[in-house]
């Protein structure tokens, strides 16, 4: 078997090497692995991590998730939906910070009115970031509003206006299709299929988006194998970003009984996940997730130092931050936005990263295929 160091220096893995890379556990190589996998961050991104504002505009969900703790059947969850001004004045605040882009996510609905809402948000902070920040071409937006038709991915395309930063992140959550069906059988029936989601993946990607997804990580029933499959179908579908965090109970899901990883054990599968895709993957965009955080206070800078160079701070107007559990604890909920990017600030710090200001940031990936589809 290649040792680690061997492994490390390599620039193609195949399933068996990203295997041993994930499963590493021993305390110093873990260490040597996210090195590396920073040391490339470095070379193809940059010293930079881009931010976007996040704005978590509605908790209302048609949809029962096992492992969400706002599905529809969780009666106990306080819904909300933010108005058009809380929404404008949350981004406001995050392009006033400098970000260059904002991501708009809620539970998935797909009803005419929700569909025309989401329009209407796009254009109008598209307007604003054109007519008060004057940013030429608008400022980027990531939309994560869960699957909808061509049609709707067009209009809110549309309305975003700008079409060199528009993102959308769409989550596969599991490549293992028997677990993705667990998952999405709220109510004993199938909500969700696996052949849905990469369709609407593809019907993404055919709209002009930059597309993302992700997985959960420490899933009950999952394996290492399934990760490293994960991976490989990160590559397939030739993804530009990635969101991709441990997964935590929640106890407005429906997964309570079969439990948790250890949290230790959790935050280490979390990171050597996070560095090892860095590594098959140099090129695409990959965020810290908020859900790190609930593992350990800081974590983000962990996953900014095992190959991360993304980062949400949340804008959410803060009276209905608490609603938005999507698992339990999740950090940032009483803070309002003022201190969350303060605290984004000092996290980005101690990575010896610098905030990009300023910029759409999209990733090197989506430039490079750009670049190749005007060259042919
Ligand atoms: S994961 Fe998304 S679609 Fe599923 S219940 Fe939660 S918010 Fe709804």
């Amino acid at each position: 078997m290649k040792s680690l160091a061997e492994l490390l220096q390599q620039s193609a893995f195949s399933e068996a090497d990203l295997l041993r890379l994930l499963k590493t556990s021993d305390p110093a190589q873990c260490q040597a692995l996210y090195a590396e996998a920073f040391r490339r961050t470095t070379l193809v991104h940059g010293n930079t991590i881009y931010f976007r504002g996040l704005i978590e505009i509605s908790n209302i969900c048609v949809y029962d998730c096992r492992y969400c703790g706002i599905r529809k059947g969780n009666a106990a969850a306080r819904r909300y939906t933010l108005s058009m001004d809380e929404i404008l004045e949350a981004a406001r605040y995050a392009l006033k910070a400098g970000y260059g882009s904002v991501a708009l996510q809620s539970g998935e609905r797909n009803d005419p009115k929700f569909i025309d809402f989401i329009e209407e948000i796009c254009a109008a902070i598209h307007d604003m970031s054109v007519k008060e920040f004057g940013i030429a071409q608008g400022c980027g937006m990531t939309l994560s509003f869960g699957e909808q038709t061509p049609q709707t991915y067009e209009r809110w395309a549309a309305a975003a206006g700008n079409r060199n930063a528009l993102r959308y992140l769409l989550r596969i959550e599991t490549s293992n299709q028997k677990l993705f069906a667990r998952l999405h059988s709220g109510q004993g029936k199938a909500q969700k299929t696996y052949a849905a989601r990469l369709q609407a993946l593809a019907d993404l990607r055919n709209a002009g988006y930059q597309v993302g997804t992700g997985v959960m990580i420490g899933i009950p029933g999952q394996t290492e194998e399934d990760l490293v499959r994960d991976i490989l179908t990160f590559r397939e579908l030739d993804v530009d970003m990635l969101g991709m965090g441990p997964y935590l109970v929640s106890h407005g899901g429906a997964m309570i009984d079969e439990g948790m990883m250890q949290k230790d054990a959790l935050l280490r599968l979390t990171r050597n996940m996070l560095s090892t895709t860095r590594l098959a993957l140099p090129t695409v965009n990959i965020a810290a997730a908020t859900a790190l955080e609930t593992l350990q206070t800081g974590a983000r800078s962990l996953g900014v130092l095992s190959g991360c160079n993304v980062m949400m701070p949340n804008v959410t107007p803060q009276r209905t931050r608490a609603s938005y559990q999507l698992y339990d604890n999740k950090q940032g909920t009483e803070a309002e936005p003022d201190s969350n990017v303060m605290l984004e600030a000092e996290l980005i710090a101690k990575t010896g990263r610098k905030i990009g200001r300023h910029l759409l940031g999209s990733s090197v990936h989506f430039r490079s295929r750009q670049e190749g589809s005007k060259q042919n």
